[in-house]
């Protein structure tokens, strides 16, 4: 396997949060497979991504027909519904994806992703507070 950093990446939720990380990831040469229930928004993001697929994420047969299964990498970008991010999550732990990332809304929401196997957490809010404070104090070294 070559840079494990640049393998490809499974998007899953493109609310503003999931269409900002699928984008960069996109600008920065990584081929990411982007994944949202509204068909609404899968065509306004078609023409900038090129794999973005309508499907619900809750589906197990949906995640193995898209070929989930064989990535290394995902994140799960769905927030405010709680039962579909916890639910995709266990799914792509079921469909043995290594290293999964996951959005929480909350420290409650955040411990249930990590027990049931999430490897990563982010708390967009709280993660971007922390780091505002290091600009805002002028600790700029430790903004990475
Ligand atoms: P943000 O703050 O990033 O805008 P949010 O925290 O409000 O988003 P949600 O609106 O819950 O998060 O979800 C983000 C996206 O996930 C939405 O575009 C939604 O359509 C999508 N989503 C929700 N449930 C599923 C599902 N089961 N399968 C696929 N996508 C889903």
């Amino acid at each position: 396997m070559g840079d494990i950093g640049n393998d490809p990446v499974v998007v899953i939720g493109l609310g503003r949060f999931g269409t900002a990380l699928a984008l960069e990831l996109a600008e920065r040469g990584t081929e990411v497979l982007a994944v949202d229930s509204r068909p609404k928004i899968v065509q306004s993001l078609s023409g900038k991504l090129t794999h973005i697929v309508t499907a619900d994420a809750t589906d197990i047969d949906a995640l193995r027909d898209l070929g989930v299964a064989e990535f290394y990498r995902a994140v799960v970008a769905i927030g405010s519904d709680l039962e579909a991010s916890i639910l995709t999550t266990s799914l792509l732990v079921e469909l043995e994806v290594d290293d999964i990332w996951a959005k929480a809304v909350s420290h409650q929401h955040a411990r249930i992703l990590e027990r049931i196997g999430a490897r990563h957490i982010v708390l967009p809010e709280h993660d971007m507070g922390e780091r505002v404070a290091h600009l805002v104090s002028g600790r700029m070294l430790d903004y990475v």
